[in-house]
């Protein structure tokens, strides 16, 4: 072989160096998400006939209903003062869902009943009932942040809404097309805040003053979604959902809807269990396992940045599906033996 030939072989069998292996994720990140988007796009285009009947019979014709609905609250509950249904509503509609979505998964980890719903449990050590000293100081630090914290940062982001020209009206109410896009814009401002946030605080400088908090949970439960150090509070978990309805001068209509979305998407990704028909927690259940994966929401950033390899390599990810049968997937998919002691 001659000298040439060897170097060729050589550069052949040499492994890519981490810039090329990261341009090679990067252009399987966009392939993948070009497959996505474009496979939604055919769905669409080839249902988007009856899709739009049934939006307009729903949305459309019955626009009259949900302005009636509005005026209701807007006028009749809160007297058309904007401060009022601003703040106190938006605290009433928050803090009543988190809790509304908590209460019987927190009934269901301090007794461990109905005792039907435990196999769905996705990390199979982690202990019910509770540890319930544990889960009231949680508890406690969920109240102040919704209290404390939330009252003034909803009070203000309230003046800052008014200022970019948010309305309250009945007549303003956005129509379905306008709120489908904006849930897109909100959610996509909330990836690249939180990951990036999130990113940061586990940072080793920061991560044992702030982020620890929330990490004392390795197996998390709902209420868990918001247990955090007040500065992570407001950083991650207050500011990047409501940056997308400021940005976008948001009627208040929509800023509750996609708030509503956030915490039961938050509380359904900490809840620890995967319940057949709802959106697979399993990614963030495995960065609390595993500390150092799955940093996003909605799992692009990760893509892009790497960040989801080992989960993607993972029984877990195989997992990462919605369930639609009643059998659990620790079952369709279980663990693989472990490997006994020699
Ligand atoms: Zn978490
Ligand atoms: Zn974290």
């Amino acid at each position: 072989m001659s000298m040439m030939d060897s170097d060729k072989v050589e550069t052949m069998i040499a492994p890519p160096s981490p810039a090329r292996r990261r341009a090679i994720q990067l252009v399987d990140s966009i392939k993948k998400g070009l497959f996505v988007i474009g496979t939604a796009l055919l769905i669409f285009v080839c249902a988007r006939n009856s899709i739009h009947w049934h939006i307009q019979n729903f949305w459309g014709a019955s626009g009259n209903f949900w302005q009636k609905c509005w005026q209701g609250i807007h006028v009749n509950v809160f007297g058309e003062n904007d401060l009022l249904i601003g703040v106190v509503g938006t605290l009433v509609v928050t803090i009543g869902t988190f809790w509304l979505a908590n209460i019987g998964l927190v009934f269901l980890e301090v007794t461990g009943k109905p005792k039907a719903l435990l196999k769905y449990k996705i990390q199979e050590d982690k202990k019910v009932p509770v540890d319930k000293e544990k889960l009231k100081k949680a508890v406690w630090l969920v109240i102040f942040n919704q209290t404390v914290l939330g009252i003034p940062f909803v009070y203000i982001a309230f003046h800052i809404m008014k200022w970019r020209g948010c309305t309250f009206r009945a007549e303003d109410l956005p129509t379905f097309h306008w709120t489908l896009f904006e849930l897109i814009i909100f959610s996509l401002v909330e990836e690249i805040f939180f990951y990036y946030s999130h990113r940061m605080l586990h940072h080793r400088l920061i991560y044992k003053h702030i982020h620890k908090v929330h990490h004392e949970w390795t197996a998390p439960i709902g209420v868990i979604s918001i247990y955090a150090h007040p500065v992570e509070h407001v950083f991650s978990n207050l500011i990047p959902p409501a940056l997308g309805p400021i940005f976008m001068g948001s009627h208040l209509a929509s800023a509750w809807m996609w708030f509503c979305i956030a915490l039961l998407s938050t509380t359904v990704a900490h809840c620890g269990y995967h319940f057949p028909l709802l959106p697979s927690p399993e990614a963030h259940d495995y960065h609390h396992f595993k500390f150092n994966q799955n940093y996003g929401v909605l799992g692009v950033l990760d893509r892009l940045h790497g960040t989801d390899n080992q989960f993607r390599a993972s029984k877990q990810y195989q997992r990462h599906i919605l369930l639609l049968t009643l059998a659990p997937l620790t079952e369709q998919i279980p663990d693989s033996p472990k490997k006994k002691p020699e």
